[in-house]
C-alpha cells in the first residue's frame, strides 16, 4: 500500500495539524515550561501564554477571557456542561427537567442518559425533522419551570445539518433557561456569536480544525456556576482543576484563530467539493439517498444511506482503494450499532447501517474527489454483490 495516495476524507473524524499550529505551540514544550500557577518568571509566561490564548478564543465567540474555561476535548467539554449545569441547578432550585435532542454526539447522549438512569433526572428528548433539525417551537412547547438545561448540538456531526441556535437561544433566554450547544463541529466552519445567539455553554475542540487532540474549551456564562466534574487546585476559576496543558491550549488557541481568519475561504473551497460529491452520488448510483439537509448543513459534509451495502463493509472497500471515509461516526469502530442520529431521522431498518459518510477538508484536492466519485459506483456495485 502506497500510503503517499491514500487519500483522507474523513475530516469530521479527525483533521490534519495545521504547520502554524504546530509552529505556535513548539515553544511551550521546552522553552515556555512553567506552571502557570506560579508566580515567578517561568510561571509568569506561561500564564501569559494562556491567558493571550483564553482572550482569543473569547474574541473568536464574542465572549470575555474569564468565560472560557479549557479541558481535555469536546467531550470533556459536553460532560463538563451538561452534568456541571444538571447537579448545580438542582441543588440550588431543585429542578430536575433535562431537555436533549435525539440527534446529540455520544458525549451528550450518554451522558444525559447516566443522568437519568443513575442519578434520577427526567430526560426529555425532543423531536427532530427529517433532516434532523430541531425546531425552535418544541423546545418552546417543552419548556418547563423545573428545566435546568436544553442542550442542542450546533452542526451534527453525522449529518451535517445546521441548527437554528439563535432561535433556540432566545426562546430559552425568554424563561431563563440554560442552553447548551455542542459546536465541537460547528466551530471548525461557522461563525458563532454566543452574545447574538444567546448560548449559554458552548463545547469546542481543537482536533476538528486543525489543532491537537486532547484540548477543547468550554464557554461558561458569566454568573453560571457548574458543579466542578474535576476537584483540585483552583484552576480555571475552581471549575476545572490540574495544570492546564499550556501548549495545547496555545495550539487550541491558534486553530480557533486561523479558522476565524481563514473561514471565508475555506468553506467556500470545501462547499463546492461537497456540492460535486453531493450531485454526482444522487445522480449516478441507484439507490442513493442523501443525509441530513441538502444546503443548510456543514460546508465540507457529504452523508448518505446506500440501499443494500453494508456501511462498515463500503469503508473497508474503499480504504483498500485508498479513500479513508466513515459510516456513522468515528467512534463506531467495531461497534454496527444503528447510529442513534439515523434512528431519529426515520431511516429505514434495514438501512440503518448502511451509511456513509464523505467530509473534505481545506487542503483537499479536486482531483482526488474527482477520483473518488470514479471509483465509487463500482465499489457500491461490489459492496452490493458482497451483501
Ligand atoms: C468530535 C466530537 C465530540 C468529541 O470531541 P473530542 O475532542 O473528540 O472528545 C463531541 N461532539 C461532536 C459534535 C464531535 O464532532
Amino acid at each position: 500500500m502506497n500510503l503517499d495516495q491514500q487519500v483522507y476524507l474523513d475530516y469530521a473524524a479527525t483533521t490534519p495539524m495545521d504547520d502554524r499550529v504546530v509552529a505556535a505551540m513548539l515553544p511551550y514544550f521546552s522553552e515556555v515550561y512553567g506552571n502557570p500557577s506560579s508566580i515567578h518568571f517561568f510561571g509568569q509566561r506561561a500564564e501569559a501564554a494562556l491567558e493571550t490564548a483564553r482572550e482569543t478564543i473569547a474574541e473568536v465567540l464574542n465572549a470575555k477571557p474569564e468565560e472560557i474555561v479549557f479541558t481535555s476535548g469536546g467531550t470533556e467539554s459536553d460532560n463538563l456542561a451538561v452534568r456541571g449545569a444538571a447537579f448545580a441547578r438542582r441543588a440550588k432550585t431543585g429542578a430536575n427537567h433535562i431537555l436533549t435532542t435525539p440527534v446529540e454526539h455520544d458525549a451528550i447522549l450518554h451522558t444525559v442518559e447516566q443522568l437519568g438512569r443513575e442519578f434520577q433526572f427526567d430526560v426529555e428528548t425532543l423531536p427532530v425533522d427529517a433532516n434532523g433539525w430541531v425546531d425552535p417551537e418544541d423546545v418552546k412547547r417543552r419548556l418547563r419551570a423545573d428545566t435546568v438545561l436544553v442542550s442542542v448540538i450546533y452542526a451534527n456531526n453525522e449529518i451535517g445539518t445546521i441548527n437554528a441556535l439563535a432561535e433556540i437561544g432566545a426562546v430559552c433566554r425568554a424563561q431563563g433557561v440554560w442552553l447548551h450547544s455542542d459546536a465541537v463541529q460547528a466551530a471548525a466552519h461557522l461563525e458563532i456569536d454566543v452574545e447574538k445567539e444567546q448560548i449559554d455553554l458552548l463545547s469546542i475542540g481543537a482536533h476538528k480544525m486543525y489543532g491537537p487532540k486532547g484540548v477543547g474549551a468550554l464557554y461558561i456564562r458569566s454568573g453560571i456556576h457548574l458543579m466542578p466534574m474535576q476537584t483540585g487546585g483552583g484552576q480555571e476559576a475552581e471549575t476545572r482543576a490540574g495544570t492546564q496543558n499550556v501548549a495545547y491550549i496555545v495550539g487550541l488557541a491558534a486553530a480557533v484563530k486561523l479558522a476565524a481568519l481563514e473561514r471565508e475561504q475555506r468553506a467556500e473551497h470545501e462547499r463546492s467539493l461537497r456540492d460535486q460529491i453531493i450531485g454526482r452520488v444522487l445522480d449516478t448510483i441507484p439507490g442513493a439517498h442523501l443525509t441530513g439537509h441538502f444546503s443548510n448543513r456543514l460546508p465540507n459534509h457529504a452523508s448518505f444511506v446506500f440501499e443494500n451495502v453494508d456501511g462498515n463493509h463500503l469503508v473497508m472497500l474503499l480504504d483498500a482503494a485508498g479513500f479513508a471515509c466513515s459510516s456513522g461516526s468515528a467512534c463506531k469502530v467495531g461497534n454496527p450499532k444503528p447510529s442513534n442520529v439515523l434512528q431519529a431521522i426515520g431511516v429505514q431498518a434495514e438501512w440503518l447501517l448502511d451509511s456513509l459518510r464523505v467530509t473534505v477538508g481545506k487542503d483537499t484536492l479536486e482531483a482526488d474527489v474527482e477520483r473518488f466519485l470514479a471509483v465509487l459506483p463500482g465499489i457500491i456495485e461490489r459492496a452490493r454483490r458482497l451483501r
